[in-house]
């Protein structure tokens, strides 16, 4: 078989190998990279059905990255899963109608783990073999910064700079982040908003030459590996699921917020694996749930809410996603995306049926149905949903016409948003984890800076010594 590469979105991007895909994150044209064909593994199924998580987890991710020797690949994936709390690695029960994925036993308890643990290892391989160097800058305003500092903490190869606007995030996310101590671990608490961090992360990334003297590199969803990592668990889930009930095809539903999560449930129904649709949630943060039922994408202002990991109006991989829609047309896609960044607003056309998608249908809940649905959920099932599930949960409710199984992805341990399980339950204490308990006295270590991309330059270039 040939070997995939990776080509842009917007079509300007020699192909790279999945190294140099991975290496790269964002396409040098400002699309995203995407693999040039995506394997159909329908005759495989049978076969991956018994497999252990770190064994399906390895026949998936060898398919991309094929300039990567198996064994290499092998230990870099056992590696990546054993630090996780099971061997499951992603259990799914069944609670009242729906089954739910667990994906929140990785080291910082959300989804992002499964992705950043591996990312984090295939970095530190790729940098061996190369004897290269990177600088991670990061922003965030919750769980991608403790999940990426955690993939990375203690590397040789790999400095990781996060910043979080100072005060402004959740005073046990900020302990998640800067309890870790190791020396390549650098946490700036930025003197403004999430927005300010995010445009200090723009600025120092258009600054070509610091960017290449310090070889910035990124962590967020647009990097091809975290998508590839997570396809993984759709097919995990479906054969367990089906296991259980014998049936011919599932649904999932999906929180969503950059659309990377379930733009990877996309791509494993692509493969072959009979998912008869996905269901897309959001919050009241709701620019794609709104596109998925007009066709416009429009850009809203973004609102504070209790799930605040889908607090996000442009979703960063949605680009991906239109590419296909678009007939695999990079010129089309260019073209709606400059469409996007000048007017704020893009549209495309309805099929014959009126809808925008036969595979993807969405839904919005508000925090009153969420905190409904995490109080519903803890009486009648004995089960604590984190906020971001729980509106998933609630979505998912809308969409119960079908027969075929649904399959909720929890993305995060409820004890990281004991406040928002307080506010629905009326009840304290109830959601603990050992992780978290164990951060209550824990040092920390942090420096403040202004909001100026200036100040985060000198800081990088006073601690990252040119790679
Ligand atoms: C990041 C995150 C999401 C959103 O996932 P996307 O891939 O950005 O759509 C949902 N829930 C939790 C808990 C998250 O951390």
């Amino acid at each position: 078989m040939n070997s995939i590469h990776y080509i842009s979105t917007r079509g300007n991007q020699v192909p790279l190998s999945f190294k140099d895909a991975v290496m790269t994150g964002l396409a040098r044209d400002g699309g995203l990279l995407i693999p040039d064909r995506i394997p159909d593994v329908s005759a495989e199924l049978d076969a991956w059905r018994n497999l252990d998580y770190p064994d399906l987890a390895f026949r998936i991710i060898s398919l991309f990255a094929d300039d990567i020797p198996a064994e290499r690949l092998r230990a870099l994936v056992d590696s990546a899963y054993a630090s996780f709390d099971t061997t499951e690695v992603a259990p799914v029960l069944r609670v009242g109608p729906v089954h739910i994925l667990e994906l929140f036993h990785g080291p910082t308890l959300a989804f992002k783990d499964v992705a950043l643990q591996f990312l984090g290892r295939l970095f530190e391989y790729i940098l061996a073999e190369r004897d290269g160097r990177l600088n991670i800058l990061a922003a965030t305003s919750g769980d991608t910064g403790s999940a990426a500092i955690c993939g990375v903490r203690g590397q040789q190869r790999v400095n990781i700079f996060v910043m979080h606007p100072h005060g402004r995030v959740s005073p046990l996310q900020e302990k998640q982040m800067t309890s870790v101590l190791d020396s390549n671990v650098f946490n700036l608490a930025v003197e403004g908003s999430f927005d300010d961090c995010q445009s200090i992360m723009k600025t120092l990334f258009n600054d070509l030459p610091f960017k290449d003297a310090y070889s910035l590199g990124t962590v967020n969803s647009v990097n091809w590996a975290r998508v590839l990592s997570q396809i993984v668990y759709y097919f995990w889930a479906a054969f367990r699921v089906q296991d259980e009930t014998n049936a011919t095809h599932v649904q999932f539903t999906v929180p969503t917020g950059n659309f990377g999560d379930i733009l990877a449930g996309w791509y494993a129904k692509r493969m072959g694996l009979p998912v008869r649709r996905l269901v897309l949630a959001t919050n009241e943060n709701d620019i794609l749930a709104r596109f998925f039922h007009t066709g416009i994408y429009s850009r809203g202002t973004v609102v504070p809410t209790v799930n605040p990991s889908m607090d996000i109006q442009v979703a960063s991989n949605f680009e991906r996603w239109l590419y296909y829609k678009l007939g695999s047309d990079p010129a089309a896609t260019a073209s709606k995306m400059a469409e996007f960044r000048k007017n704020n607003r893009m549209a495309i056309p309805l099929s014959r049926n009126g809808t925008v998608d036969a595979e993807i249908v969405a839904g919005t809940s508000d925090t009153t149905r969420t905190l409904a649905t995490i109080r519903d959920y803890h009486t009648k099932h004995r089960y604590l949903l984190d906020p971001h599930t729980a509106a998933g949960v609630f979505v998912a409710s809308q969409y119960n016409e079908l027969e075929d199984p649904m399959i909720c992805l929890a993305t995060a341990h409820p004890a990281k948003f004991a406040k928002a399980i307080h506010d629905a339950t009326g009840e304290d204490d109830l959601a603990h984890h050992p992780i978290l308990d164990a951060l209550a006295d824990a040092p920390t270590r942090c420096d403040v800076v202004p909001a100026d991309p200036a100040a985060v330059k000198a800081y990088l270039a006073a601690r990252a010594p040119g790679a």
